[in-house]
């Protein structure tokens, strides 16, 4: 397009970004993409990859636990944090250099800076100006953390997955999935771990079941949890931290980890001077082709606070490409969308709580099992594994299915492949199971309601 330097330019290399500007590029669309920060955004830096690393090392310990009932004298272990650290910096590093090749390869120009919107076809990165047909924001969001006495001490996810060193004793403020899986991972690699959360149960948003399944088994590994409570301030004592409660108590600690929610990364772009329409939290708002009211600027993935999850950001980004420059548009189908919490035990789930179910439907069936795992008849490890599968009694169809256990997650990804197909009850009961797997029991449930 004449006149244009670009007819697409991306803010943001995160994971909607790249997807965005590899698959126009491959259309003979001129895309550059500019990054503040590092090529693969939140999910290769800061969230999924490191995370789901970290996740892995601190399940050893129950391993090595689990080993003697299996036969299994292992010597003493011990337990290296920086040498954790720096493979996975090497990992990600490696990441890096694989985006980098992706988006060369396509044709993509990398512009290193924080871009910002001049006018609704220009944008600013560092000393340069560019004009672009259009405009695609994909920023992501950032860890909220509240206004409060001591907060300078708070650290965030962002954070810990670059601590110098362990501490003994975290408290996690929060109640969320990131604040569940940093308890998991802190607890399993010998850290005391408190978990302080506002409301009455984890995981708002899930399953009840699984939710208290979670507070359970926590408990027992030996993670703290508080529930209906939170920090009222943070005082530094020396090496510790003094931290007090809403009910005046005070508990030391040598680490706070704040996981209370993430802000969409909206400030600073540019866009409330051109009018652009954000919502209370700062998402920006856009409608169902990702186009905002400046009809040239287009947003997708945690910065319109959808559904923030990577393959949700890389979909709507193939929906936003193939809507605009294909003839053969794949708009994103946000209903059963699966989602994990790497938390210990795993927790998965696809379609509809309980609660949503008994909204939508007039007459639902449950149906639950709970079994300790063949496995942990031998390590002597007590933890049991729950899986719910709720269905429509009219048109005997599977509306949800949950789980918390071993493997969950890559249980309920073929799952949710099943309810995505439609599949009935009757379907799953004349599934042949696989034998000895957990995953069997989701095809030999009986009604417990
Ligand atoms: P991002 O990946 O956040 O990318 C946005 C990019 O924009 C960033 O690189 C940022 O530096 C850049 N940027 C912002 N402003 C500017 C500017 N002005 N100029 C230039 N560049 C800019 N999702 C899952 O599916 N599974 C998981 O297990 C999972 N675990 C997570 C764990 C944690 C701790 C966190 C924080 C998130 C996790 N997520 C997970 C969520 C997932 O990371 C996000 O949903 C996903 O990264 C969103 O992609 P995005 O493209 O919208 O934004």
């Amino acid at each position: 397009m004449p006149g244009y330097d670009y007819d697409l330019f991306i803010v943001g290399a995160g994971s909607g970004g790249v997807r965005a500007a590899t698959m126009a590029a491959s259309q003979g669309i001129r895309v550059a993409i500019a990054e503040e920060r590092h090529l693969g955004g939140t999910c290769v830096n800061l969230g999924c990859i490191p995370k789901k690393l970290l996740a892995y090392a601190s399940q050893f310990k129950a391993e090595f636990e689990a080993a003697a009932g299996f036969g299994w004298m292992l010597g003493e272990t011990s337990f290296n944090w920086s040498r954790l650290i720096a493979n996975k910096n090497a990992e990600v590093e490696r990441l890096h250099a694989v985006y980098q090749n992706r988006l060369h390869k396509s044709g993509v120009t990398i512009l290193n800076g924080k871009a910002k919107l001049l006018d609704a076809h220009t944008l600013a990165v560092g000393d340069f100006q560019y004009r672009a047909e259009r405009i695609l924001m994909a920023t992501g969001d950032w860890p909220f953390v509240p206004e409060m006495v001591g907060n300078q001490y708070i650290v965030t996810s962002n954070d810990m997955i670059f601590l110098d060193s362990l501490p003994e004793r975290i408290i996690i403020v929060g109640g969320g999935y990131i604040a569940v899986e940093f308890a998991s991972i802190l607890n399993g690699l010998g850290v005391d771990t408190t978990l302080c959360h506002r409301g009455p149960k984890l995981l708002e948003g899930f399953d009840t079941d699984i939710c208290d399944f979670l507070a359970d088994a926590m408990t027992q590994q030996g993670i703290h949890v508080l529930f209906n409570t939170d920090v009222e301030t943070i005082e530094r004592a020396g090496n510790e931290f003094a931290v007090r409660l809403l009910d005046s108590h005070t508990m030391t600690t040598d680490l706070v980890m704040y996981a209370t929610g993430r802000i969409p990364n909206s400030a600073g772009l540019g866009l409330e001077g051109l009018g652009v329409k954000l919502d209370d939290q700062g998402a920006i708002i856009v409608n169902s082709d990702y186009q905002t009211n400046l009809t040239s600027v287009y947003a997708l993935g945690d910065v319109t606070d959808r559904v923030n999850l990577t393959p949700v950001a890389i979909a709507e980004a193939e929906a936003f490409v193939s809507r605009l420059y294909t003839h053969r548009p794949q708009p994103v189908d946000y209903d059963n969308i699966p989602t994990a919490v790497f938390c210990q035990p795993n927790i998965a789930c696809v379609g509809l709580t309980e609660a949503e179910a008994r909204q939508q439907y007039p007459d639902i069936d449950i149906y639950t099992t709970d079994f300790k795992p063949l496995k942990n008849t031998l390590s002597g490890k007590n933890e049991k594994t729950l899986m719910k599968m709720i269905v429509s009694r009219s048109t005997d169809r599977v509306v949800g299915m949950h789980m918390i256990g071993a493997d969950a997650p890559e249980i309920i990804q073929g799952m949710a492949v099943a309810i995505r197909a439609g599949a009935t009850k009757a379907i799953f009961d004349t599934t042949i199971g696989i034998h000895p797997t957990a995953a069997e029991e989701f095809v030999s449930l009986h009604k417990s309601s």
